[in-house]
């Protein structure tokens, strides 16, 4: 099945991997909703962009991955404008680095409502719109941090470890109505997640910014190398395609090694 004229969803996609996945999905033919926060000016200029540029249908939704209710809300909005939901991606992500006896309590909950509870929300209300349709695709941007750990990020590993397991259990239950359910685990992708990250990370391993980028970061990637957003991407094109119709469960890194090790 070609995926031209399937509809998706993007959470987080204003910038970063979400962007790519969105880009990604337009150039097979995809119409997108595209989600998360920015100056609107800028949202508008990259919604109208992906239009003009893949001639697809791409639309806008300012749903907060905090707020349950607007997570319902942008469901109904694809299926209501774009005229139904085959792909969800569940990317919207933050990040904060601090010891955990100073984790701040509000940043432990942003980070589990927006980088787990977001995709749970999301998966609960697309299911059946999926189930309706016979055919479906959901894939979760996890993290390397959804395999193994590191300190000073008590929140976003915890939450990245949930969604490897929420992806599973969703996998199961959706295994009979052609939906598979999917994670991609990226490593260090250069993106403003990461760029934000290093003058915290700074001030906790007291380094200076080239020994967070060449110690911290790249040394857990033996390649060496960031990844690209377009990379990650590229998988998530493979994972709507009819050749990974048997891949479900599944938490696919693009880590240049790190988990390996
Ligand atoms: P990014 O900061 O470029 O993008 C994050 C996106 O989430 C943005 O569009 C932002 O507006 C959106 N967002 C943040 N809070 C939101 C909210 N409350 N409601 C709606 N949208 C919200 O970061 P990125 O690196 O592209 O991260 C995308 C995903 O990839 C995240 O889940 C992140 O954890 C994951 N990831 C990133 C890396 C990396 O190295 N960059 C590695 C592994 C996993």
């Amino acid at each position: 099945m070609s995926l031209k004229d399937c509809n998706a969803i993007i959470t987080g996609s204003t910038s970063g991997i979400g962007l790519a996945y969105a880009r990604a999905l337009a150039e097979e033919g995809v119409n997108v909703l595209i989600n998360g926060l920015g100056k609107p000016a800028d949202i508008e200029q990259e919604r109208t962009r992906i239009e003009t540029e893949f001639g697809i249908k791409a639309i806008y939704s300012p749903a907060d991955m905090t707020r349950p209710d607007q997570i319902k809300d942008m469901i109904d909005q694809a299926v209501s404008e774009l005229g139904g939901l085959d792909i969800l991606i569940n990317n919207a992500g933050v990040q904060f680095v601090s010891p955990i006896e100073e984790f701040p309590v509000e940043k432990w909950d942003q980070i589990i409502a927006i980088n787990l509870s977001a995709a749970f929300h999301a998966i609960r209300a697309a299911a059946p719109v999926m189930k309706k349709a016979g055919w479906g695709r959901i894939i979760s941007t996890a993290s390397a941090h959804s395999l193994v750990a590191s300190p000073f990020k008590a929140a976003y590993v915890a939450a990245k470890h949930g969604l490897a397991g929420l992806t599973k259990t969703a996998a199961l239950e959706l295994a009979t109505h052609k939906i598979t359910v999917n994670c991609i685990s990226p490593g260090y992708v250069w993106t403003p997640l990461v760029e934000h990250q290093i003058p915290d990370t700074m001030k906790a391993r007291g380094l200076t910014r080239e020994q967070v980028i060449n110690d911290v970061l790249l040394d857990s990637q033996p390649t060496k190398q960031f990844v690209t957003a377009e990379q990650v991407a590229a998988i998530a094109v493979f994972l709507c395609s009819d050749a990974a119709v048997q891949i479900t469960g599944a938490n696919i890194s693009v880590d240049g090694g790190w988990t390996a090790e």
